[in-house]
Formats: structure tokens, C-alpha cells, sequence
């Protein structure tokens, strides 16, 4: 995409629209190379820096990251309520980033965080069958009857077919590890609640292999290893 005009660059990385961008080249907010610029069409290559507003612009390539989602969070881009998981990313340019496989505001841990849309379609596509593993703790003593259930997949409300076989393992009287490949709306509450239980605490350990670090603490996140990346495909 180089040589490219500097108002067309500045408006793609900082998804502001050209005419603010020329706006603000205008009042001088848009140099390179330490220079102020102000020729829209002034053109660029990759070798130049680009500064806005005094901030340095750069496309840095695919980048992936790990979270320690705490409750509280929202899996969203903006939202007008709650914080949400990107006001814990401190990192510029974060351009077309999103979260694969999001996590209700109540659930905790591992939630991933790329620009790469298609390593995030791998992980949350069900046709790919990538397990996500939950730990559940629950309100109400766990059933033999109910452990074969999930395993054998339950009806879920207001869903045409039955869910896909569950991995589950019971850790304790009122605590399971349960690792499903589907992302339904609420799957994991809801499965607990076809089965006569009901979910109190939820929290992701693993995405396809991913673990979540146990090094990290809630709210903080690092980037994923060459290999943690390289598992995805
Ligand atoms: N299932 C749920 O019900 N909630 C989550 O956050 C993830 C899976």
C-alpha cells in the first residue's frame, strides 16, 4: 500500500474520516519525518515517521494477546455502560482489533485479543472445532445423571438443535471443568440450566490449547508466544 497519500494513511490508522484528517493537517497536527506537513496528497513510504496529535502512527503488523479477563469487563469494542477489555490494553494502534470468542461481563479469564480476523475465525468458528475450557462452579450439587447429559449434548431454549458432545470432568461436589467447541449465546449457563443446575462462578482456563498464563494476574495480559500463535490452524 506504499507510496500512499498521508490524509488516506492517518485516516485508515486512526479510523477518523479524511475530513478531519485534513482538518487537522491544516491546524499542523500531522508531521513527517519531524517535519509539519501540509499537502493532503503529501506522499509517504514506510520508511517515514508519522506523527498526529504529537503520537506516533505506525502499522505494526498482526499482533495477538492473552488477558486475564476480571468480572466487570465487557468483550467489546466500546460500550456505553461498562469498561471494557481494551481499556486494560495499554498499546497504540489497535486498529481493527477484537476479541475471539467473547466472555460475558461476569465470567474471568483467558480471553484473546488480535487484528488477525483470520485466526479469530479459526478459534470461534464451531466448524473448526476448537475446545474452550470452562471451570464452573455451581449452585447446586453436581449429578452423575447430569454430568451424562452434557456429555451426550442438552436442548438448549430457543435452539433449533441439541448442543455438540461436552469434555467434562467433575472437579469437586459443586465444581466441573467443561470444554466445549460452540460459542451460543451463554452456552455454558444455559447447559448448567438445562440440566436442573445453575452456574455461580464461570472462568475460561484454555482457547485451543492456549492456557492462560498463571503468572497473570485479572486485568493484566501479555502478547502471545510465536508457538501459542502457531497452535491456531
Ligand atoms: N458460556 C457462558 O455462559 N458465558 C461465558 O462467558 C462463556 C461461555
Amino acid at each position: 500500500k506504499f507510496p500512499c497519500r498521508i490524509d488516506k494513511f492517518v485516516s485508515h490508522l486512526t479510523e477518523l474520516p479524511r475530513t478531519k484528517v485534513k482538518a487537522g493537517i491544516k491546524k499542523n497536527k500531522v508531521t513527517v519525518n519531524g517535519e509539519t506537513i501540509t499537502k493532503f496528497d503529501h506522499s509517504i513510504t514506510q520508511d517515514d515517521v508519522i506523527t498526529w496529535q504529537g503520537e506516533q502512527i505506525k502499522y505494526l503488523g498482526k499482533r495477538y494477546f492473552m488477558l486475564n479477563k476480571p468480572a466487570g469487563y465487557v468483550c467489546a469494542n466500546s460500550d456505553e455502560l461498562h469498561a471494557t477489555v481494551f481499556d486494560l490494553l495499554h498499546e497504540t494502534n489497535l486498529k481493527d482489533f477484537h476479541v475471539a470468542g467473547r466472555l460475558d461481563l461476569d465470567t474471568t479469564g483467558l480471553v484473546l485479543l488480535t487484528n488477525d480476523g483470520e485466526w479469530s475465525h479459526q478459534i470461534t468458528s464451531p466448524k473448526k472445532q476448537k475446545y474452550k475450557t470452562y471451570l464452573v462452579e455451581t449452585k447446586e450439587v453436581i449429578t452423575e445423571d447430569s454430568l451424562q447429559q452434557l456429555r451426550h449434548g442438552v436442548q438448549l431454549h430457543n435452539e433449533k438443535m441439541p448442543t455438540s458432545p461436552a469434555l467434562v470432568e467433575q472437579l469437586a461436589s459443586y465444581s466441573l471443568r467443561l470444554s466445549i467447541y460452540e460459542g451460543k449465546y451463554h452456552q455454558v449457563k444455559r447447559m448448567l440450566a438445562a440440566v436442573g443446575n445453575k452456574v455461580v462462578e464461570l472462568h475460561r482456563e484454555n482457547i485451543a490449547g492456549i492456557e492462560l498464563d498463571p503468572t497473570l494476574e485479572a486485568g493484566e495480559y501479555r502478547l502471545l508466544s510465536e508457538h501459542e500463535v502457531n497452535i491456531i490452524n
